[in-house]
């Protein structure tokens, strides 16, 4: 059995992925969650063993609770649980409020809303030290959107990574006590794979010398972060919602 367990949910591609392959190490198995793409997850599993990491890829979809509980039971089995890193999240094409459909609503929430809170709280089940757990920490992943609102184009996606920072910040001071500390990464533009599930694959392209820095960011510049803020560097740092954005979307 490995001394510690990760889990990451989305870790197939885009910034799961990178941030898998990130915390990659001897004594750390990653658990990675998917959907859709089997093949893409067992790259990352084979590219996290080449790394003299271990790591395992379950199929679970956030939205369903079930699969969550699967998932952390999945994680009991390989070892103690020291990190979640909730990112698994989507979005719909661009659209005004007005034709979002009320199952396009629910799907937003159920997987970036719900999905988040359902692994943050079997998370916390395991790591705290009221419930005879040794600490641990989790990072979600929210969207600058939460700050700009997205008008005409993902409102209901804004709303979501919204209601992500707020969860964000009451966990944090929830359980500041027992050992966890829990925080969140704010991505700009990045590119990924995300637009196109949204109709837009060369959003990031075409919005590149637009942005502060004159490009998109990268999903390892966002596995960065995430690493920082789950390793004991970061001893400090709770209820932190980072911003890895390039300097867009900064509110002074
Ligand atoms: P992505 O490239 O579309 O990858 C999404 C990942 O999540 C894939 O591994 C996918 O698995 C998985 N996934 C999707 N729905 C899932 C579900 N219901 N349950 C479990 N896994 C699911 O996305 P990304 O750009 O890396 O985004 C990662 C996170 O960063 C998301 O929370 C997103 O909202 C946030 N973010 C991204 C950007 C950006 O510009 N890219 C900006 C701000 C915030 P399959 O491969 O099986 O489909």
């Amino acid at each position: 059995m490995s001394e510690s367990v990760v889990i990451v949910t989305g870790g197939s591609r885009g910034i799961g992925a990178a941030a898998a392959l990130r915390l990659a190490a001897p004594g750390t198995t990653v658990l990675l969650t998917y959907v859709s793409s089997p093949a893409r997850a067992d790259e990352v599993v084979a590219g996290i063993e080449a790394r003299g990491g271990r790591a395992v890829a379950l199929q679970a979809d956030v939205a369903s609770e079930a699969d969550c509980l699967k998932t952390f039971a999945e994680a009991d089995r390989l070892g103690r649980l020291t990190g979640l890193v909730n990112n698994a999240g989507v979005v719909d094409v661009a659209a005004p409020l007005t034709d979002m459909s009320f199952e396009r609503f629910r799907r937003i929430f159920d997987v970036n809303v719900l999905g988040t809170m359902v692994c943050a709280r079997e998370a916390v089940k395991r790591m705290s030290t009221a419930g005879g757990g040794k600490g641990g920490a989790i990072v979600n992943l929210s969207s600058a959107s939460a700050k700009l609102g997205s008008p005409s184009q993902y409102i209901d996606y804004a709303a979501a990574k919204g209601a992500v920072d707020t969860f964000t910040v009451g966990l944090a001071k929830e359980v500041a006590r027992e050992g966890i500390r829990v925080n969140a990464v704010r991505p700009g533009i990045i590119e990924t794979e995300i637009h196109a599930s949204g109709g837009d694959p060369d959003r990031a392209a075409r919005m590149a010398s637009d942005l502060p820095m004159g490009r998109a960011g990268t999903a390892e510049e966002c596995a960065e972060a995430i690493a920082w803020l789950l390793s004991d560097a970061a001893s400090y740092t709770s209820g932190a919602i980072l911003d890895v954005s390039g300097a867009r979307a900064i509110v002074p």
